[in-house]
Order: structure tokens, then sequence, then C-alpha cells
């Protein structure tokens, strides 16, 4: 499958808070064998969020998650946006509704909150954009949505970390599982020759391996030390591809006259 997240804060763009949730979502889709294709973080604006939705529409990914702005407050407005830019209005879900009120009935009971019943403020996170499917949040009160758009699915997730990884674990999980595909990662250190040096050599293995991503990445340290990672998306024959690649990779560097430190 193709995945796009979209981050969704003002906190996050002005540097407060640091995005965690997108990291912590790109290793599980990596995990199942999906390809994350972007990762797009905005402001709570009506206007940005439907305008950015619906781009990302027009690349038809297969699922597209947002984490953030499903809170009570007015600033909170993720649920608007993904409506107006789907086109759809908001609606009263009564399970959703019915949800929020006892998780906050529930707060009250336990005197975590002070205010009893349901508020202007509580009742507009049961408003979901029409043909939504309220996602249970156990760890807090705002409820998660799975929509259909075409043939992307669309998860809107909380931002407050515990509450997302809850919900993700619960719901979309088990469909990466499900329709996992294979991801291959394989690669070794190398020293005593620097990274442009070997450029040339893995451009055509690149071309050799064009169905393989092969990529140096340098490290920073006393003794320069440079990664080189082989990576694939469900590739046919992946796994011996990459060790074929890597073999290739090993010869080339010990010619040069360098050293290798396997992982
Ligand atoms: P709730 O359902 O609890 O109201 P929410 O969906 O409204 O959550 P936000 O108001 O967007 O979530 O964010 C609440 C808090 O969650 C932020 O102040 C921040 O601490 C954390 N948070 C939000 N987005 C992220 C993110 N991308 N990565 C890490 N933490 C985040």
């Amino acid at each position: 499958m193709e995945v796009e997240i979209l981050v969704i804060g003002n906190e996050i763009l002005i540097g407060k808070t640091l995005d965690t949730n997108s990291n912590w979502i790109a290793k599980r889709i990596v995990k199942y064998g999906h390809k994350l294709k972007r990762i797009t973080a905005i402001e709570d604006d009506i206007i940005i969020i439907s305008n950015t939705l619906r781009n990302i529409l027009e690349r038809e990914p297969d699922m597209i998650i947002t984490t953030g702005g499903l809170g009570p407050t007015f600033d909170d407005m993720t649920l608007e946006g993904i409506a107006k830019g789907l086109n759809r209005e908001l609606e009263l879900n009564q399970h959703a509704y019915v949800s929020i009120m006892r998780a906050y009935e529930h707060a009250y009971e336990r005197g975590i909150l002070k205010l009893e019943g349901m508020t202007k403020e509580r009742e507009k996170m049961s408003y979901l954009p029409q043909g939504s499917i309220p996602l249970p949040n156990i760890r807090g009160t705002a409820p998660g949505v799975k929509l259909k758009e075409g043939e992307t699915t669309i998860f809107i997730l909380p931002g407050v970390p515990a509450e997302m990884k809850a919900m993700f674990l619960n719901v979309i999980n088990p469909i990466l599982k499900e329709k996992r595909g294979k991801f291959v990662e394989k690669g070794l250190y190398f020293m005593g020759i620097g990274e442009s040096q070997i450029a040339p050599y893995v451009t055509k293995l690149e071309e050799k391996y064009s169905q393989l991503w092969i990529k140096t990445h340098p490290r920073i340290g006393l003794s320069l030390e440079v990664e080189i990672s082989i990576t694939g998306f469900n590739v046919e024959n992946g796994d011996a591809l990459a060790n074929q690649a890597l073999n290739e990779i090993r010869e080339v560097i010990l010619n040069l006259g360098g050293k290798i430190r396997e992982r």
C-alpha cells in the first residue's frame, strides 16, 4: 500500500512540539512492507487542511493518516477541514456523541474533571464528516474517524501520542499486517574511502539493480564512516538481489582499499 501522513497542528510549526507521531507511524508502515510516500505538516486552518487533503487525494494513496486537531477547542479544526476538503457536511454522529458523553461522565465520576455533562465544545467533537465511522479513543475523549473517499481510506487520529498510538494499534496495525508487503533492508559500514569516491560505483549498481534503492549515508564521527543501505519494497527475490548487490559493493570497497564493518 502507499500511505501518506498529514500532521496537523500549529504547535508543531512553531517548534513547541516535536512531531514524534509521524516518525512512530512511519516505522510501523515500513515494518509491514508498505510505502510511506510523504509526510506533510500544516497548521490548524480549515482552508489549508482542505486544500492539502485535496492535493494528497490527487496522488491517490491507498491510505491517508492524519494526526492532531481533534479536541474540543476552537483551534481544533481537523474535522471541519477534512469535511470541506471532501465536500461533505459535518453531521452529529450518535455513536461518537454517546462515547464522548460517557468518557466525560467517567472522568467526572473519578474526579479528573470538575465540569459535568456535555458542553457545546464537547459536543463539537461528535460532529463528523458524512460517512464517518467513529473510532473509540480508549485513552482520551475525542474519537478518531475512518472515512472512505474513492479508493483511499482516511484515518483521522488524535494528536496526543498515547491516544494516537492506542488507536493506531487497534485499528490500523491489523490492516497493515493483513495487506503486508515485503520490505528488504540490508547494509554495512565502510571506512578509509570517501562517499564521493564510491559514488560512481553506487550509481552503476543503482542502474543494475533498479528495483532497489541503494544509498550512502555519511556518519559523523572521529573516523569517517559511511553507511551503505539497500532497501526495496515488494521486490521479487528482494532478499537475494539485495545480498547480491551488497556483495558487489563489498568487492568495490576492498578493491579501493577501504575497510568494512558489518552491521
Ligand atoms: P485530543 O484528542 O486529546 O483533544 P487533539 O487531537 O486535539 O487531542 P492536538 O490538540 O492537536 O491533539 O495536540 C494535543 C497535544 O498532543 C499537543 O499539545 C502535543 O503535546 C501532542 N501532539 C500533537 N501532535 C503531535 C505530534 N505530531 N507529535 C507529537 N506530539 C503531538
